[in-house]
């Protein structure tokens, strides 16, 4: 049985907004709604879903970079949602993030050395001699020359800032890396090459993956299982290979068939989304999707969906997907 390392359940972000004028209070934008999936040891995750959906502060929830407003989430085992800062050190070691763009999470007047021996200094206290060899290791291994040690970060194309950002995450040996669209501002020759180092890293250092993305095709790439986002919740979990061949939510089939298709004689029935998304302050009743579901009906106005596992490991929040008969579940968690 594979090592579960980070357990979610019913995870929620809820921010205050100011209050309005003439004294109007304030509402709640409920940016994250009651997000729950597993990821094991060894595992990538995609999560995807357009942007606003809760993607991005699901991640930084889980580093804790933002408190939680409600829920779990469980690291190997110990519940961190409430730890201090100070008590997140051990933690913070095991649970690394890169993050979309680089450039601006990097110290532009720091040599990339330095910035990728930071995080290792906070937690070992080495020689210079030792931390330069372990630096000189880490820029080989993600694909740098170790005469780029001395530069700074604007001599660096936008893929070897991304291949600084990883190195940096591996210096502390982590077990599990946030990619918060790690490549989306990369050209697509670039990007394939920093995903494929992400691969070659995770069958190397058996590295699990929490992956946030908007862009389907590079989620399909490096994903073992999908988890789909829409307004603040998780509509859909479930293997790569099912969630691509056998989606079952309808806002999952949208956004599939919302990817642009290489061969223009391939001609398939699309279904469009029409609509805006839904404001996260005032998200519709019943099932959030009802809005902009082709297949909406009078319950869906009223009943939320719950998230239930209609397939083996097939995880759908639905009203019209209920769980095949005689189906024997797989898992416990999505
Ligand atoms: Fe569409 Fe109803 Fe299913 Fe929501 S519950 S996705 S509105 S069919």
């Amino acid at each position: 049985m594979k090592e579960l390392l980070l357990d979610v359940q019913g995870l929620r972000k809820h921010y205050a907004t100011q209050p309005g004028w003439l004294g109007r209070s304030g509402s709640k934008v409920l940016a994250v709604d009651g997000v729950s999936f597993s990821i094991a040891a060894g595992e990538t995750l995609g999560l995807v879903g357009e942007s606003g959906c809760g993607k991005s502060t699901t991640g930084k929830l889980i580093l804790r970079l933002q408190d939680p407003t409600a829920g779990r989430i469980l690291w190997r085992g110990q519940a961190i949602e409430a730890l201090t800062q100070a008590q997140m050190r051990p933690v913070r070691r095991e649970l690394q993030a890169v993050f979309q763009d680089p450039y601006s999470s990097l110290n532009p007047r720091i040599r990339a050395a330095d910035i990728v021996a930071e995080p290792l200094r906070n937690y070992e206290p080495l020689s210079d001699a030792a931390a330069r060899d372990r630096i000189a290791h880490l820029f080989e291994r993600v694909g740098l020359r170790p005469d780029q040690m001395v530069k700074y970060p604007f001599e660096f194309s936008g893929g070897q800032r991304q291949r600084l950002g990883i190195a940096r995450a591996l210096s502390v040996q982590p077990r599990l890396i946030v990619c918060d669209e790690p490549v989306s501002a990369l050209d697509v020759s670039v990007q394939a090459q920093v995903i494929n180092l992400l691969m070659d890293l995770q069958r190397e250092f058996h590295l699990s993956y929490l992956f946030i993305a908007h862009d389907l095709a590079v989620v399909e790439h490096i994903s073992h299982r999908v988890a789909v986002m829409y307004l603040g919740k998780i509509v859909e979990i479930a293997p790569r290979k099912a969630i691509f061949s056998r989606p079952l939510h309808p806002y999952t089939e949208a956004l599939l068939d919302a990817v642009p298709v290489p061969d223009p004689t391939v001609r398939k029935q699309r279904r469009v989304l029409t609509g805006e998304v839904p404001s996260p302050m005032s998200p519709p009743p019943g099932c959030h999707f009802h809005t902009r579901c082709p297949s909406a009906e009078d319950r869906c106005r009223r009943e939320e969906p719950a998230l239930q596992q209609v397939l083996p490991g097939q995880w759908v929040a639905c009203h019209l997907r209920q769980p095949a008969a005689l189906m024997q579940p797989e898992e416990a968690l999505p």
